[in-house]
């Protein structure tokens, strides 16, 4: 179930209510029923939120007192009474009391930020009418990949009435959910933020969800969207290139029955980031006897029970997987290169509280507010902790927030890891935090590596044997199993795809190892190719990955509306548009944590610049992704 609505009958509700309103989550729940009733004078500001910001993570409650909880309860409970006895109306809001209700969980937002926040709650803005000038007759778009992006990108492609075929490699919706199956393989971000805004559900189980959920997810959003008619799938595309003269671009692909050629007006890339598995350059890596495979392309085939297994890395699917099989195998070495940064979760495998289930199922509009805050709490709140401060000259962090948020994560971990100075040494970063993917933990990462069949190793790989994994002092560990989590090729943008442009350019020629896009999003010399999770567009405090999706899908189909409404066929952005751009970002990325020099990510390419991550505001890339500026495009 995807939208939300009153569920229950009305005694259903009132006999539940009391109880469930002791697990509602407050900073949420009186916006939510001021906009289901109407009635905002619940919104007292004595319970606003105090931000709620510790250093990590939330503080319970938005750092509500007991006797201010205690109130909230109360006037929402009444609140929600008063709604049922009236028949349980539908909400009906102005303007006026919106932004009322969005300050009161925003601070001073501006009515002109009204419509991002209308966005983000999933709303029609109150008189919105999408407005466009049709697409013309035969126009045809490609969309690959139908994973997250390329969902997304078919669903306002149908809404803007512009006739598209979405290609799919896999039987199935899905990209990375559907690839990663390894144990263990969950959310490290919220369900909430990790979900469509037009697609939002009240029914999650979890926090964070399994992979297989996020998968059913995905499924149910593109069954109820309709999407399917427009999916090709078992369909790859190998190349793609454009002719000039007919204005198009040329697809080659390969299909169940064989090669094939399609033509499109516009491409739209949705490939993803993080699909091509990198294995690591190790000398011997194929002389190895024992079955080995890689985290994302984890064999099912093989029974671990009983083995002697090593997992080389610890980024964010070794660290998922780990745990999950340390229980079941004979012994486990992990070989680690850099300790990961991990931030203490409580609930990171928790399921919800009943209660907040439960009036998420029967207030309609709450789980919209509890993503809302959830939202607007990360949009900008961490960024703070990930900026350079010039004058900053400690070892290990970059500014007095980041010392901060290094002390607080180093006490977690002299809890964690008490009594084993030896785990405590070789899991303390020496790295800003930020710099890498920071992970979750709810303990059961450290008392993995606590286990006496856990052995974490620190020195260097320099050879996979036939029998095992020797390192730089000599010693080899003798293991039945090896598992690569070693990463992806995520700098390699549309690697598996040839891809020329105008005048023959190549463009991962054109790319070389730094690939730049103006906005993420388009390329000059490449006519109408639209690329999503593009070049600079990856998330590390700010915001989520799934808005700035659906952000750039808006972006794209403003951009063909432009064309549709001025008689044009194409556009690319302009060489100059691309540099000025790139100086402002590359300038901004220098001083984050994670362009900081001597720390080595997926985040970086080969040369070291910072290739992946938006390094500005959320708001910026919102501002920016409106619509095109005219002046810095090429049209035809
Ligand atoms: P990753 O973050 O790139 O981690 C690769 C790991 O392999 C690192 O620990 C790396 O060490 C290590 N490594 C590479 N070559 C090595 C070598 N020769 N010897 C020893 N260690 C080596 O890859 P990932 O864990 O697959 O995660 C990639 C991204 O996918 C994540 O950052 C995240 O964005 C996404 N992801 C998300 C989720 C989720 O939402 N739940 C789960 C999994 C992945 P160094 O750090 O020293 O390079």
């Amino acid at each position: 179930m995807i939208l939300d609505g009153a569920r229950g009958t009305v005694d259903d509700l009132l006999a539940g209510l009391d109880d469930a309103l002791e697990e509602a989550e407050l900073p949420a729940l009186l916006p939510a029923v001021a906009h289901l009733t109407g009635d905002v004078d619940i919104l007292e500001p004595g319970l606003r939120a105090s931000g709620g910001s510790q250093v990590v993570g939330q503080a319970p409650q938005g750092g509500l007192s007991p006797e201010a909880q205690e109130r909230a309860r109360l006037l929402a409970g009444s609140s929600l009474k008063q709604w049922v006895e009236a028949g349980r109306p539908q909400p009906a809001h102005t303007d006026v009391s919106m932004l009322e209700i969005l300050r009161f969980v925003a601070g001073d937002v501006d009515a002109d930020q009204l419509p991002l926040l209308y966005h983000q709650l999933g709303l029609e803005q109150p008189g919105e009418v999408p407005v466009g000038t049709p697409a013309p007759e035969g126009f045809r778009a490609a969309v690959i990949g139908a994973g997250m992006s390329g969902i997304a990108a078919s669903r306002h492609l149908r809404r803007a009435g512009i006739g598209h075929v979405v290609l799919e490699r896999h039987d199935e919706v899905g990209g990375v959910w559907i690839e990663n199956t390894y144990p263990g393989v969950r959310l490290d971000t919220s369900n909430f933020c990790y979900s469509y805004s037009f697609a939002q559900r009240d029914a999650w189980e979890d926090y964070y969800s399994p992979g297989d959920a996020v998968a059913t997810y995905l499924r149910e959003v593109a069954d109820d969207l309709g999407i399917r008619d427009d999916i090709r799938f078992s369909t790859t595309v190998r190349s793609a290139a454009y002719d000039e003269k007919g204005g198009r671009w040329r697809l080659e692909l390969s299909t169940p029955t064989g090669p094939d050629t399609l033509w499109a007006d516009a491409i739209i890339s949705a490939v993803g980031q993080l699909n091509t598995p990198l294995f690591p350059r190790i000398p011997g890596i194929d002389s190895f006897a024992g079955d080995s495979w890689h985290t994302a392309e984890w064999r099912h085939d093989v029974d671990l029970v009983g083995k002697r297994v090593a997992v080389i890395g610890t980024g964010a699917s070794a660290f998922q997987v780990i745990p999950r099989i340390a229980p079941a195998v004979a012994s486990l070495t992990i070989f680690q290169r850099t300790p990961p940064w991990v931030v203490p979760t409580p609930t990171y495998t928790q399921k919800l509280r009943p209660g907040l289930r439960w009036l998420f199922a029967m207030i309609p509009g709450y789980q919209r507010w509890y993503r809302f805050v959830q939202f607007w709490t990360n949009v900008e709140g961490r960024r703070r902790f990930a900026l350079v401060d010039p004058t900053w000259d400690k070892p290990g962090s970059i500014s007095a927030d980041s010392e901060s948020l290094r002390q607080a994560l180093i006490a977690q971990l002299e809890r964690d890891y008490e009594g084993r100075p030896d785990l405590l040494a070789k899991m303390t970063p020496d790295y800003p935090p930020y710099a890498k993917r920071m992970l979750r933990d709810d303990g059961t990462w450290a008392a993995t590596l606590r286990r006496d069949d856990v052995d974490v190793v620190t020195e260097r790989v320099v050879a996979i044997t036939p029998n095992g994994v020797r390192t730089a002092g000599g010693d080899e560990v003798e293991v039945d199993v090896i598992i690569y989590g070693t990463g992806f090729t995520a700098s390699n943008f549309l690697s598996t795809i040839q891809v020329t442009g105008r005048d023959g350019v190549d463009l991962h020629r054109r790319w070389g190892d730094d690939a730049r896009a103006y906005a993420g999003i388009t390329v000059p010399e490449f006519p109408n190719l639209f690329l999503l999770y593009g070049p600079n567009t990856n998330l590390v405090v700010n915001g989520s990955i799934v808005f700035f999706s659906e952000a750039e899908v808006e972006y794209v189909t403003s951009c063909l509306g432009h064309l549709f409404e001025r008689g044009l066929t194409a556009m690319e952005p302009t060489e100059e548009a691309l540099a000025d751009y790139y100086t402002r970002l590359d300038e901004a990325s220098a001083g984050t944590a994670y362009g900081v020099a001597g720390v080595t990510s997926w985040y970086k390419s080969r040369s070291g610049r910072v290739t992946q991550n938006w390094p500005l505001s959320t708001l910026e890339f919102w501002d920016m992704t409106r619509a095109p500026r005219p002046e810095h495009y090429r049209f035809r």
